[in-house]
């Protein structure tokens, strides 16, 4: 059983101190495959780092966080215009609109978004997608820029039925990760009608664990609670859905 976490910030200072270990526990449970979501130019090194240590687990993307457009916003969009051109990345991400936190940059925020939907598309790389109570803006930029070479994920799924076949509609897969385990998450009461091909797994570590490990430390390891899950809804055993969610992920990033 190879699974795929298509979502785990591995650099993140929370790992400072255990980053080999916390991996080392992930491939013991069959995660072997890990996609780094880029934040911020502050990060680049430490995700050049992590991925020089495990050349063949890990897979990088690059781009500029919604919640990280504040005022320098586009001396960091040079930053990742500059890394797409020099270096290998698998995504552009994670890219897109957060309301939740902040919404004075709401317009650079669009601007970011749009500007690095353009570079996945020149650079033939899917987009990931954050977007936390902006359901109605990032759907608006992707009507507007949706075609045949604009595909990837949208991350940390957790809107509604209606919502999930949108974003389908865009040619995105649904990230799905701890949420789905929270009692008031609401995804696991629908999730069982979008068909597995549209599933990819996450954790969003360190963010978000599942339960029963709420509210702590979130690791790659915990996957498997996703998994568990998941296997509960569909009613379809782990291993299948290690195998059609490992093989969606290659579908998207292409590795
Ligand atoms: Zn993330």
């Amino acid at each position: 059983m190879i699974l795929t976490d298509t979502h785990t910030h591995l650099y993140s200072e929370a790992f400072d101190k255990d980053q080999s270990e916390v991996i080392k526990n992930a491939m013991d449970r069959g995660i072997e495959r890990f996609f780094i979501p880029a934040i911020d130019s502050t990060y680049t090194e430490a995700m050049f780092r992590l991925r020089d240590a495990y050349p063949t687990n890990i897979f990088l993307m690059m781009g500029l966080h919604p919640t990280h457009v504040k005022e320098n916003y586009e001396v960091e969009l040079r930053h990742v215009e500059e890394m797409l051109t020099e270096h290998k990345f698998y995504a552009v991400g994670e890219i897109g609109i957060d309301l939740y936190w902040d919404k004075s940059f709401l317009k650079q925020q669009q601007e970011a978004f749009r500007l690095q939907i353009g570079w996945a598309k020149k650079y033939k790389l899917p987009i990931v997608i954050h977007c936390r109570d902006a359901f109605d803006e990032v759907f608006e930029v992707l009507e507007s820029e949706k075609s045949d070479d604009l595909y990837g994920i949208f991350h940390c799924f957790t809107g509604t039925s209606e919502q999930a076949q949108q974003a389908i509609s865009y040619n995105m897969k649904l990230g799905i990760g701890g949420v789905v385990t929270f009692k008031n998450g609401k995804i696991d009461t629908f999730l069982k009608e979008i068909p597995l091909h549209h599933i990819v797994l996450e954790t969003d570590s360190p963010y978000l664990a599942p339960v029963p490990f709420r509210g702590k430390r979130n690791e790659s390891a915990y996957l498997i609670k996703v998994l568990e899950k998941l296997s509960e809804i569909y009613g379809t055993s782990k291993e299948k859905i290690a195998e059609i969610t490992t093989a969606n992920s290659k579908e998207v990033f292409g590795i």
